[in-house]
This record gives structure tokens, sequence and C-alpha cells, in this order.
């Protein structure tokens, strides 16, 4: 969207990076099913190729394409899409958010290096710098109050005593604790240091729509488009926007990786992309009156929901200073254990247990014996997840039936 005007995250995610002009006048985007594109010319391919090469590469819908793993017309529009609701300079589209989070570990860190990280973060990236990035001789280090400078500082000081501190990679809000980093706070603390960290944002819990982490200063936000921008769960993706300088060296590596976003896929991406706004609202409204109701619930012992920070304490004001909503993912605590935990899930007829978050449909989890599994139980409770732990992702259905379903579950419990 060149046109100068400053429009805002819906308008952008309804029209950003595409053109009719660039496919014979359709009004919506195309699918571009091909591995290949073919020169028009001998020059044109050594132009191209220079184009590729030096990282001056295709404009959106232009000519200038090679072959689908560098690169495709639906990349294109779905790049230009996520760069434009982050409100970066360019983006880089993989193919699921893990493949997103293991090119910025492969391109940004070497042998010697560390790196610090917000704890608790989602099981995959803990894997990624607690498993894989180890053997490969980088360390991981992790503070657990983002909100406490001093707590951030004394994992960075550790950090930096065993190898160059390379990334600051940071989860807010956590999953599914609720718990706040302070993003300006870990932006001015990198700023400080020589040589200066990248600061990475792992923004899939709020979404581009209720968190814009780019304008607090961040160098990489990453996003797994799996969640609230594809929304519907039948897709995986990933996404991450920077500066073009940032973003360059990605791209170049994915194609090495073959990471890339297939065409249909990008298509469909790039669909869901128009309803990510309303999408989210909706479900942030269901959200908040779900999680009224099971505060006030008898057979309910806790709800940790973003809305509910306390006013006045220092996660209210992180909260105020960087988020526009609390979003719809939260967790809470039935009384009785996991027995009554189960009796509830059991008697769900309308909510779906399943893993993932940000569908339009609400789903629930037993994080204890699903997705948090393989966590050691100590660590599982110094993030408060027990065995009457339930997490809500919620959807956009309306929200009374959603409350009759847990409400005749919650009776059973
Ligand atoms: C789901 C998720 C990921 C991983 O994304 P995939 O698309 O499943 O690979 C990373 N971070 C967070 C916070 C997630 O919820």
């Amino acid at each position: 969207m060149s046109d100068g005007r400053n429009y805002r995250p819906e308008t952008l995610a309804v029209h950003a990076g595409y053109d009719p002009a660039t496919a014979s006048n359709s009004a919506k985007p195309p699918i571009y099913m091909t591995s290949t594109f073919a020169y028009a010319s001998a020059q044109a391919a050594k132009d191209i190729h220079e184009a590729y090469f030096e990282g001056t590469g295709p404009a959106v819908g232009g000519p200038g394409h090679i072959y689908s793993r560098l690169g495709h017309p639906g990349l294109d529009m779905v790049e230009a899409r996520l760069a434009a609701l982050d409100g970066a300079e360019a983006a880089a589209v993989f193919n699921t958010g893990m493949a997103t989070h293991t090119a910025i570990a492969l391109t940004y860190l070497r042998p010697g290096d560390s790196i610090v990280h917000s704890r608790p973060v989602y099981g995959g990236t803990d894997g990624l710098y607690h498993l894989l990035m180890p053997q490969m001789g980088v360390q991981p280090f992790a503070f657990t109050d983002g909100c406490d400078e001093a707590n951030i500082r004394a994992a960075v000081d550790d950090a930096r005593a065993a190898g160059p501190l390379k990334l600051i990679v940071i989860e807010t809000p956590a999953n599914p604790t609720a718990a706040l980093v302070d993003i300006a706070l870990v932006v001015r603390i990198a700023a400080e240091l020589t040589p200066r960290p990248l600061v990475v944002i792992d923004n899939t819990l709020l979404g581009p729509i209720f968190q814009r982490p780019i304008a607090l200063g961040v160098d990489l936000c990453m996003t797994s488009l799996t969640k609230y921008c594809g929304g519907h769960s039948d897709l995986l993706a990933g996404g991450v926007t920077g500066s073009k300088a940032l973003i360059a060296p990605l791209l170049l590596l994915r194609t090495t990786l073959g990471s890339q976003l297939d065409p249909f896929t990008s298509w469909l991406l790039l669909r869901s992309m128009e309803t990510v706004g309303l999408r989210s609202e909706r479900a942030m409204t269901n959200a908040w009156a779900i999680a009224e109701y099971l505060r006030d619930h008898p057979k309910v012992s806790s709800v940790t929901y973003l809305g509910f920070t306390a006013p006045g304490s220092t996660q209210r004001a992180v909260y105020d200073r960087q988020c526009t909503a609390a979003g719809s993912t939260f967790a809470f605590r039935v009384h009785g254990g996991e027995a009554a935990a189960f009796r509830f899930l059991d008697k769900l007829r309308l909510l779906r247990f399943a893993v993932s978050l940000g569908g339009s449909e609400t789903l629930i989890t037993h994080p204890a014996t699903t997705t948090h599994y393989s966590v050691p139980q100590a660590s599982r409770d110094s993030v408060g997840i027990d065995g009457s732990t339930l997490r809500l992702s919620v959807g956009i259905e309306h929200v009374d039936d959603l409350i009759g379903d847990i409400a005749q579950a919650l009776d059973a419990a």
C-alpha cells in the first residue's frame, strides 16, 4: 500500500500486498501453482539471478521469480501483508512457526555464542534452545520475571560470562501463565551492550492486532501464523518481520532449508488475514465474558486472564503500555484436581479438546497431561500448571452457547 496514507491494521489486513493490476485485474489474488518460472530471455535470466543474489529481489507481483523454493508471488503477497500489519519494513514467511524460530537461531547464532530467553516459552522453542542449540555450542540462559530489571540483568550477565550474547528471545504474554515481559525494558538493556544482541519477540499469543512490538523497538517480531492469522485451525505457517537488512539473510537461509510456504497455503493465509481483526475482537469479547463467568463459579478455584491483571501493579503498567487488549487464550483451575478436570472435559459437547489456539472454534486443553506432558513436575509447578489446570482458546461462536456448554460440564465436575 504505497499511496502514502497511514492505514490501520484492519484495513491493511484486507488490502496490503495485492494489486489487481498485477493479475489480469482479478479482484482477489490468484494462486500461482508452479514450481518454476520461465525466463523471457538470456539477459533477463542473468538480471533476475543478479537481483536475487544481490538481495534486490522482485517487486511484489512483478517478474523476477526463479523457482518456488526461492520465492513465489503468493509468498510475496503474504510477506507484504504481514510486514504492513506489523509496521515493519520486511517479512519472511515459513511453513511453520518452528521453522521460523529455527531459521532465526541458525542465522544469528554461531558456536560459542550465548542466548537469553524469557521463561516460560513455547515447548518447541524451549527444545530448540535447550536441546538443539547446546549441541551446536550455543549456551541458553533464562529469566522468569520479565518485569523485573535485576532479574533480566542477572540472566544477561550470566550469558555474557559464557560467551558473546547474540539474541534475547522473549515470549509475552507467556502461555498459559499470562506473565508479561516488559518489551521496552528489554530493548533498553540490549541497547547498552556490546556486541548488541538482537531482541526477538514471539508475538503469537496476542497476534498482530493486539500487540505491535516493532513500534516498541524489537529487532525481529516472530509470529506462528498457524494461530490467529491462519485463524481456522486448517493450516500451518510462521513469519518474522523486521528491517530489510535483518530479514534478507533469513530469506537466503530459507532457500537452503527449503522451509518456504507453498503457493496454496500462502493464498489461504492471505485470505484468512483479511478477517484477523474481526476474529481477534470477537474472540476477545467472548473470552472476557467467559473469564468473568468462571471467576464467579463455585467449582472454579482460579482464573489467569490478562484482562484481570491487578490495577496498580507493575504488570498492569506494562500491560497498559504494550498490549491494546487481553486476547482470548487463558487458563483456569477447577476444584478437585485431575479427576474433576477430566470429568469436566469428558462432559463438554461444543468445546473441542485439542491443542493449538487462535482458531474460529473454541479449544480446550489439559496442559499437565498433553502439551506439557514432558515438562518435569517441578518446572510445571513453577509456572503454575497442575492437574486441575485447563487452558482455553476462545473462538468466535455465540458466547451464550459457549457458557452454556461450560455450565453443564461444570455441573458434572
Ligand atoms: C504454536 C506456537 C509456536 C509454533 O508454531 P507452529 O506454527 O506450530 O510451528 C511458537 N510459539 C508459540 C507461542 C506458539 O503458540
